[in-house]
């Protein structure tokens, strides 16, 4: 109160000790004084009104804010209490589970031949083991896939490790059709030029691959080349399956010729051909039916020895089942 008396006193006091003589200079200066402090009077409204603003604008942010981190708070908390449900479900699901036997942990990994080894088939019957090597490529083995899924028949790839993880869906549908995933290597290498710790590195790197691909490792391994070593033979750890019918496939590329190749097939023998070339997929197109026809069991390398009574030892190299 007492500051406010003081300001409003100053300027009659300011204006009385000037000593202004005569009404019309007094009148001039009331004016003066009126105008100004009309002009204060507004400054003063303008200013009032822009903090008002400012208050209402930063009370409408608070707001905002506010409502936002209710809807965070809101929004976390469900998702806490789903998951508080779902643990609860799970966890009575446990308990539900616990009650009756608990199930064993397989702590091997599957070697894939439960898998590409029938165990009722007709022993009496003439078997063949049609083999590719090189591959897995794509648009080939599909085709050869396809057939012989068509005509309920196995055959054996003798994959390239290093090429399994650009075709691994090819490799998986191989693996689910039954046929026989087996190692021509990581790189294609010739074994008898490796030293002990290259052969290993290169056979278990297919074995690597082929479990990311198809979950499974490889139960045969045919050394590129044919090419084997007594250090080969010592070190691989699995059984080598050569071949005793070459189809020469990569050499004439050209189906007839192929086919030429494979008329004289008997009981027992394993057929070398390439899942690289399309002449390939032409001559097994044609030759499966045959075969089946002639009322031959197509059959996995694993099932050629296994009805053939031949009882494989890691190391030994195989060129039939007869
Ligand atoms: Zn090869």
């Amino acid at each position: 109160m007492k500051l406010r008396d003081k300001g409003k006193n100053r300027p009659e006091g300011k204006f009385k000790g000037f000593g202004l003589a005569g009404d019309t200079l007094k009148e001039r200066s009331r004016g003066t004084l009126e105008h100004r402090k009309r002009q204060l009077r507004g400054k003063l409204i303008l200013i009032n009104s822009a903090l008002a603003l400012v208050i209402i604008m930063v009370v409408l942010v608070f707001r905002v804010v506010a409502l936002n981190r209710r809807d965070t708070v809101e929004v976390s908390d469900n998702v806490n209490k789903q998951a508080e449900a779902e643990s609860g479900k799970k966890g009575s699901q446990k308990k539900e589970k616990a009650t009756p036997e608990p199930t064993p942990i397989e702590t091997e990994e599957p070697d894939g031949s439960e898998r590409w080894l029938r165990k009722d088939l007709d022993g009496g019957k003439p078997m063949v083991a049609l083999t590719f090597d090189d591959g897995p490529y794509a648009p080939v083995t599909e085709r050869i896939l396809a057939v012989l899924k068509k005509h309920d028949s196995r055959a054996t790839f003798f994959c390239v490790g290093n090429r399994v993880p650009n075709y691994t869906s090819v490799v998986k549908q191989a693996y689910e059709q039954g046929c026989q995933l087996a190692s021509h290597t990581y790189e294609h290498a010739i074994l008898t030029k490796l030293k002990k710790k290259k052969i290993t590195w290169q056979i278990e790197k297919v074995n690597e691959v082929m479990q990311e691909a198809a979950g499974c490792k490889t139960t045969a391994l045919r050394p590129p080349g044919g090419l084997v070593s007594d250090k080969v033979k010592k070190t691989v750890g699995v059984p080598m399956v050569c071949w005793n019918v070459d189809s020469e496939d990569w050499k004439s590329r050209n189906m007839k010729k192929v086919l030429e190749r494979c008329t004289a097939i008997g009981d027992g023998d394993i057929v070398l051909m390439h899942d690289l070339y399309p002449t390939t997929a032409d001559a097994i197109e044609k030759l499966v039916p045959r075969l089946v026809k002639k009322g031959f069991q197509l059959v996995t390398v694993d099932e050629l020895f296994y009805y053939k009574g031949i009882k494989t030892k890691p190391g030994e190299v195989y060129f039939s089942g007869k």
